[in-house]
């Protein structure tokens, strides 16, 4: 269940980082809270002829350092405080990889698993009606997230085109290629946090062969880190999704686990070649790297202590709670702090950004040595700023980004 107080939950780690750096409390108070939710319902007609109402919201979170950038939930689950929060990570994730955005965020309440692919047509355009003045390629730019994709991000690019009037593939970013995608952006979440994590490997002690992953969440970002982890000989040893958790020591069936993800199974159903376990178990299985790879708060005091991975590498948006980090920063756990593990995705809608305004249309390769450049660069300055100030990886990124944030505050003047 959401945190109610999730957004000041996520605020402590930036009043953690200000500690070790003098920061204007200017720069804080900007912070501290979003500049613009608008929350809208949106009214759909079913297929069975009746209408159906959801609430959906876009926030603007701080478009200090450029406009907002950030992707569209679709999920049961989602509030307004959801949001914000996500929409304050990704403002923070922007400034860590230097990406010229602020941060941005949008959700509709909805279990999208519920609707036909025609209803999930007219929310996504219904959702595009409702915001279309608040994005713009040059003032907020969507992409996907939980539970939405290239299909739903080219019905609103689309959409967005028949109010314009004219193409605009620039407003949002994670399309299908046809319509003005980058290539390399389907697997660039689950990618940069494998360059991050590669690129760490001896400085984190992890053991260069044979590496044991485990992934929780089972969506974009996990079934491609788990295949790239694969790729380099790991063994994925546990694997969840929404419908169970599946554990092999020896490894499971990585192509079976894939296969009944794309026929729309569950994990647990596929010929994985290990065994069912609780999903709760899944944290604290026995393994190198354990990859939350799905929603918030998924690692708390409640069960930190239980995990065995020597890294956790966070490909969700907040998944480890602020008491979850304390206890794994004891037990002497490295985790890979979402803001720089999980920034792959938008450095890659960044790319997309930039070709669409082109016009110029970059090869994988381009596209995959640029965000590897920027995921190394990156982590080595957080690595740094961590060794330096001996604080966690994840305070160091907040580090690393405030310093950019206050630079950009400071440079658009102080008499306002
Ligand atoms: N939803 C992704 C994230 O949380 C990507 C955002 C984007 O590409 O704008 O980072």
């Amino acid at each position: 269940m959401p945190n109610p107080n999730i957004l000041d939950a996520a605020l402590t780690r930036l009043d953690e980082a200000a500690r070790h750096v003098q920061i204007d409390s200017d720069v804080l108070e900007k912070l501290k809270y979003p500049r613009e939710t608008m929350k809208v319902r949106l009214l759909i007609r079913m297929d069975d002829g009746s209408r159906k109402s959801f609430l959906a919201w876009r926030c603007r979170y701080d478009d200090t350092r450029g406009p907002t950038k950030g992707g569209i939930r679709f999920h049961p689950a989602s509030t307004a405080e959801e949001v914000e929060t996500l929409a304050f990570w990704m403002t923070v994730k922007c400034a860590v990889t230097n990406l010229p955005y602020g941060g941005g965020k949008g959700a509709v309440q909805v279990d999208p698993k519920s609707l036909s692919k025609a209803e999930l047509e007219r929310l996504s355009r219904a959702y595009v009606q409702a915001f279309a003045g608040i994005i713009g390629p040059d003032r907020d730019i969507p992409a996907p997230d939980v539970y939405t994709n290239a299909m739903i991000m080219g019905w609103m690019a689309d959409e967005y085109a028949s109010i314009q009037g004219e193409a605009a593939p620039a407003v949002i970013t994670g399309k299908p290629i046809a319509l003005g995608g980058s290539v390399g952006r389907e697997d660039a979440t689950a990618r940069g946090g494998f360059y991050l994590t590669c690129h760490l490997t001896e400085r984190l002690g992890l053991p260069p062969e044979g590496l044991r992953v485990a992934v929780q969440g089972f969506g974009n970002a996990g079934q491609h880190v788990a295949r790239l982890f694969r790729s380099i000989g790991a063994k994925i040893v546990a694997v969840s999704d929404s419908g169970g958790a599946v554990h092999a020591a020896s490894g499971l069936d990585l192509d079976a686990l894939l296969a009944a993800k794309a026929a729309g199974r569950s994990v647990v159903q596929a010929d994985h070649g290990g065994k069912a376990i609780p999903p709760e178990e899944l944290i604290a299985v026995d393994c190198d790297v354990v990859a939350p790879s799905a929603m918030e708060d998924m690692i708390h005091d409640g069960n930190a202590a239980s995990v065995r991975a020597r890294v956790v590498l966070e490909l969700a948006n907040g998944p480890i709670t602020p008491e979850g980090d304390r206890i794994l920063a004891d037990k002497g756990v490295v985790v890979l702090p979402d803001i720089l593990a999980n920034a792959g995705g938008v450095t890659v809608s960044y790319f997309e950004w930039v070709q669409n305004r082109q016009g110029f249309y970059w090869t994988l390769d381009e596209v995959q040595s640029r965000l590897k450049t920027i995921i190394e660069t990156e982590g080595d300055a957080v690595w740094a700023i961590a060794e330096d100030k001996g604080v966690t990886l994840r305070t160091a990124a907040y580090i690393h980004a405030l310093g950019r944030l206050a630079a950009a505050i400071e440079a658009h003047g102080t008499q306002q």
